[in-house]
């Protein structure tokens, strides 16, 4: 069954914050207690601990100090136990560096099980164990009705508080008619193959140009200041505010093809590689990446087939005649011999959507020789 996630804001009054921040730290102590454990372990007597090991002592760690492990619940304990052997796990896989000890203010999550450990309450805010009343809650959606909560998973991020619930249901939603390619175009960010542009989003460039500001305000900073520390804070709360809205962009604009298409294409970025070597490429490339996969899990839901296509010579090949007509960079307008013209873009996009789905020349894979 597919997993959604939802994320609320939180509002913990002060001395609810002031908990929430000695909770974390302590399970940032434990974390790294943990590892010392396990270091030690393997150092002296070539025991690698796992798990078990570890959360077998717990309950002893608790009752020994009630006024500091004893407060929080024993089940979220308990994840913090897990996140260390997942860190392990991932180490010995090789996919991440050996785990390494955390600095508490860089420690920012705590996973709860909900109904043991964080409960919802009737008045709709959230209680947690161990800390004084119940906080409130910024409900600003719905979460799918009749869905069972997994996990509730409590985060900090640059001073605001979070709580990302996951829910695991059956989704069944309509979706919509009809195939669609789209290509990742230059001047528009996407183009599709029924002749839409959309154009990147006006607040990027902008917010990006305040960034660089903020950057600037904080490298004149004096090392181990106040200002320094706030002026950080500052580009931190600006780089959140791009992702949001990049994301909010991401979302809505997967949604509407989702729920007016019924098979979409894209290009597949990880083939693109240096096919775009240039700037517009890193400008685009992570809304790009992340409209494809907002668009994937929201069609797994509903439904809808997503294809991923060879990118190469997209943008070389007429949709209506196969001709391949090599064209540069600057040439905006797909003119054909046949009489086709077309937007570059929009041209391309009909390539990716007769590649995906046919019938039509785009079907041919075009041969080496075409420069991509
Ligand atoms: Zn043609």
């Amino acid at each position: 069954m597919p997993l959604r996630s939802y994320k609320f804001r939180i509002r913990p009054n002060r001395a609810q914050s002031l908990a929430l921040d000695a909770m974390l730290r302590d399970f940032c102590g434990l974390y790294n207690a943990c590892l010392q454990q396990r270091i030690e372990a393997y150092e002296r007597r070539r025991v690698s601990l796992r798990y078990s090991n570890q959360a077998s002592e717990l309950k002893a760690c608790r009752t020994d100090d009630p006024d500091g492990l004893g407060r929080w619940s024993f089940s979220a304990l308990q994840q913090v136990l897990r996140r260390v052997d997942q860190t392990y796990a991932a180490f010995f896989k090789r996919k991440r560096g050996f785990p390494r000890f955390r600095a508490s203010a860089r420690y920012h999550a705590a996973t709860f099980r909900v109904g043991d450990g964080m409960t919802i309450k009737k008045d709709r805010r959230i209680g947690i164990v161990g800390i004084p009343g119940a906080i409130k809650v910024r409900w600003h959606r719905d979460m799918l009705k009749g869905a069972k909560l997994g996990t509730g998973i409590l985060t900090r991020q640059n001073g605001k508080w979070f709580v990302v619930f996951s829910v695991e249901a059956g989704f069944a939603e309509a979706c919509g008619t009809g195939d669609i390619g789209i290509d990742f175009g230059l001047n528009s960010l996407i183009a599709t193959s029924d002749g839409e542009t959309v154009e990147a989003p006006r607040f990027a460039r902008k917010a990006q140009a305040a960034q660089r500001r903020r950057q600037r305000a904080l490298a004149r900073c004096k090392r181990g200041s106040k200002r320094r520390l706030k002026a950080k804070h500052r580009l931190a709360v600006g780089s959140a505010k791009i992702a949001n809205q990049r994301r909010d962009f991401a979302h809505k604009l997967s949604r509407s093809l989702v729920n007016r298409y019924k098979r979409i294409a894209f290009e597949d970025l990880n083939l693109t590689g240096l096919k775009r070597g240039m700037l517009a490429r890193s400008i685009h490339d992570a809304a790009w990446s992340q409209i494809v996969q907002f668009t994937q899990y929201k069609a797994e839901s509903a439904d809808t087939e997503v294809k991923m296509v060879d990118p190469r010579g997209t943008s070389q090949t007429c949709p209506m005649c196969g001709i391949i007509q090599a064209k540069t960079l600057k040439i905006r307008v797909h003119r054909c011999e046949c009489g086709a013209v077309l937007d570059r873009d929009v041209a391309a996009g009909m390539i990716v959507k007769q590649r995906a789905f046919g019938p039509g020349h785009g079907l041919r894979t075009p041969s080496q020789r075409v420069a991509a």
